[in-house]
This record gives structure tokens, sequence and C-alpha cells, in this order.
């Protein structure tokens, strides 16, 4: 089976890893990929928003499967192009994506599919969000409405800072077209907890809960990036309330799409506050998220390719998903300076070392493979991820991993999972 992944991440390489563990897989390509999918499969230079190009390369390469890793090739339509080429594809199709696509969509999805998410308004004249603002006061959070890479959400403590918030999306247009709409909504308080789950537009499976730290430095302060760590299971979504979680967050989310003859088809990711007076969504995800997904992926035992294309029929209830028992933690190795500028080309030694320890796998994000050297890309470079027998036990292995792996210029957070040892204790 010849198998197409889309994306370069650590999620990516991720997938490439977990997808190569079926021996009915032949062949993987990833486009555009990194240093690490290259050592799974084959890298081809065409970029995750080229839907054309994409669909072209799956028809003559005469894929089985694609798996679509980030949000913007499903948001663009990637699922509907193959579709009508009969190329069966991982990932929803344009309308359900817009959950992730559309703040706006997304919040009006919840509201009338009755699941649990902070009060809010949609506005599309700057003078009407100006008003509310001053109506209202702060703290409000102010989200563009379109795919802004994680930077369309300014959590505004003072009305000063919502007002610059929407006139910096909406009249200097900062982040273009998508801030043409914005979202003003209630600031939740709490902790957050992602929770994901395989849908096949019906029936959904779940996984186990886990938890991300977008802040750049320790004790979650400096700036967001697009994750910093992650593991799984976060202990402020326990086990016993996976299936609660599901028919609060999940399960109306399915039925209303279905309803609208348009299934969720895919991985559906609800990213939730934990306020005192129980989960709220804060967003919804039609992916895996990176770095969620290293962590959930090293623990999932039931085989991946099996579980999409049961997505894909409509017929997960026939498959029994499940995690093991161990904890994951997965630290991020980052370039410093990231998320602002950062320094790239630097060569990284150790990750075969630490690839050989016990539980131990390295996910490659910002690298590439250049005469048998290892150099760095991007921002966010390695995912080093650890299974234990419990939080602290990964987390330990994870940094000792992580220590054995060097580049110039290398930062990472030293508190990955510390939260979750806290809540534990
Ligand atoms: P991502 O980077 O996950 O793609 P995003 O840009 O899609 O993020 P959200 O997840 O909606 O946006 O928000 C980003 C972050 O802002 C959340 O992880 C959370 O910390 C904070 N946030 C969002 N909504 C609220 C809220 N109503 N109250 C408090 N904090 C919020």
């Amino acid at each position: 089976m010849k198998i197409l992944v889309v994306g370069s991440g650590g999620r990516e390489h991720a997938l490439c890893w977990k997808l190569a563990q079926n021996p009915k897989v032949e062949t993987i390509l990833c486009a555009p990929g990194n240093g690490g999918t290259a050592q799974v499969g084959t890298n081809i230079p065409v970029k995750d928003d080229d839907i054309p190009g994409l669909v072209k390369l799956a028809r003559d390469e005469e894929v089985d499967l694609v798996v679509a890793g980030p949000e913007l090739p499903l948001v663009l339509g990637l699922e509907n192009a193959l579709r009508q080429e009969g190329i069966p594809c991982f990932g929803p199709n344009a309308f359900a994506a817009n959950l992730e696509g559309s703040k706006a969509f997304s919040k009006n999805v919840m509201a009338e599919a009755g699941v649990p998410t902070a009060p809010f308004r949609v506005f599309e004249e700057y003078e009407d969000a100006v008003t509310f603002i001053k109506e209202r006061g702060a703290p409000l959070v102010v989200k563009a409405d379109g795919l802004a890479a994680g930077k369309g959400v300014v959590v505004a403590a003072t009305e000063e800072e919502a007002l610059e918030a929407v006139e910096h999306m909406m009249v200097k247009k900062a982040f273009g077209s998508a801030g043409d709409r914005v979202v003003i909504e209630e600031a939740l308080k709490g902790e957050e907890a992602s929770f994901l789950c395989f849908c096949d537009g019906v029936h959904y499976a779940m996984l186990p809960s886990s938890q991300d730290h977008k802040a750049a430095h320790e004790g979650d302060t400096g700036p967001n990036t697009g994750g910093m760590g992650a593991y799984s299971p976060a202990p402020i979504l326990p086990k016993d309330k996976y299936a609660e979680t599901a028919e609060l967050c999940i399960k109306p989310i399915l039925r209303h799409l279905a309803a609208k003859g348009e299934p969720f088809k895919g991985v559906l990711y609800a990213g939730l506050m934990y306020t005192e007076n129980g989960p709220s969504v804060l967003e919804y995800n039609v992916r895996f998220g990176d770095p969620e997904c290293q962590p959930l992926l090293m623990r999932l035992e039931t085989d991946l390719l099996e579980i999409m294309f049961a997505c894909i029929d409509g017929k997960l209830d026939q498959v029994e998903v499940t995690s093991s028992q161990q904890t994951a933690c997965g630290v991020v190795m980052a370039a410093e300076g990231y998320p602002g500028p950062y320094p790239k080309g630097m060569e990284i030694t150790g990750i075969d070392q630490a690839d050989a320890m016990e539980g131990v796998k390295v996910f490659q994000a910002g690298t590439k493979l250049e005469d048998g050297k290892i150099l760095t890309t991007g921002g966010r470079v390695l995912c080093v991820t650890a299974l234990g027998d419990d939080l602290a036990a990964a987390q330990k292995r994870a940094y000792e991993a992580v220590a054995k792996i060097h580049f110039d210029h290398s930062y990472y957070r030293r508190d990955i999972a510390d939260k979750g040892l806290k809540r534990a204790k």
C-alpha cells in the first residue's frame, strides 16, 4: 500500500512513523516533509496549500490513502478534491473543516448543537465591535474569524487591549481577510486540556486526554507558540470523565454536521477549559494537535491505518481503539528566539543515541536531511517523546533523552508536565 502524508511538522513525522508499523504499508510519501519523514519515506516538494499539486501527486503516484496532517489543506478542500478523483483521504471535508477554519462558524455550530462554550458575539463591522467592548468592558477575548496560525486570539485584560486587538484585526488587516470578522467572547478562567476523537461521521472513538504547553517560557509565560511540549493522559481530564466529555463536546457536533449532510470524518479535537462550572469548549481543531499527536501516537495500540480506513468507510464502530496504560511526555526542542526570529542551519547530533533509549522516540519537525546530516530549518525543531509507567517517569526519561541531543542555540522548556504532576499529587 502507498500512502501520502501531507505536512512537515513533528506531527507528520509521528503519523508516518505510526503508519509504517503496518506491514501492508510499502511506501510512504510525505509532502513536503522534513528530515524525519525522509528517514521513514520519501519527501516530495509539494506544499500543503497546493491542492491541485497534491491531487496530481496522489493521482500520478496512485496512492491508496492521503492523510492530511495540518488544517490548511482540509479547509482549502483537499478531501473534496480527492473524493472527486476517488482517492480516499483521512480528514474532514471543507464544510466540516470550517469548525477550525472559521471561529464564527464554529461558535455558531457549538451554540446550535448545545455544546458548552463561552458566551460570544460575532462582528463584521469595526464600529459595532468597539461599541460592544466599551459597553462590556474587559476582560474579553478577541478572535480573528479565519486561520491566523495560532496568533489570531487576544486574551485582553483591559478595554484598551481589546480595542487595540480589533483595530489590529479589522482595520489594519494584520491577518488579511481572516480578520474581516471577529468573535468577541467572555474570558474564562481555568486549566486547559485537549480531548481528541477519531470520527467516522456518526461514531467516534476516544483517545486519552492530553495537555499542550502553548507559552514559550517556563511557568506558562512569554509569547504563545505552536506548542512547546505535551503529555498524555492529563490528570485534569481523567479516564472516568472521557465518556461524559465526548457526550457533551463531540457527539452533538457529529450529529449536527451529519444532519446537514456534511458528516465529520477524521480527528475532531476539542480544546477545553476546565472552569468552576465544568468543561467549556474554547475551540475545535479538525486534525491532530502538534505536539499532542506525538504522545498520543506513542500510546496508541490499535493499528492507525485500520482506524483511518474505518473512519473513511463509516465503520469505526467495528474497531476497538485502545491506548497503552503508560504515560507519554513530549518535550519540544526549539531554536532560540522562536516564536520570534531564530537561527537556522545548525547541525543536530545525538538523535540516534536518544532514539536508542527504551521507550523514547525523537520526532523531527523543523529539520532537513542533507548529506547524511540533520540540520535545523525551523523554530520548533524536535519533539523528544518518552513513555513511562507514570507521568514522573515519562517526564524524567524525556529530559534524559533531550540531554543526549545537541544543536547550537537550542532552547526548551524545563517544566513540561509539571502542571500534571502537581495536580496528580
Ligand atoms: P491554536 O493555536 O490552538 O490553533 P487558535 O488560534 O485556534 O489557537 P483558540 O484555541 O481559540 O485559538 O485560543 C488560543 C488560546 O487562547 C487558548 O488556548 C486559550 O489559552 C486562550 N483562550 C481562547 N478563548 C478563551 C476564553 N474564552 N477565555 C480564556 N482564554 C481563552
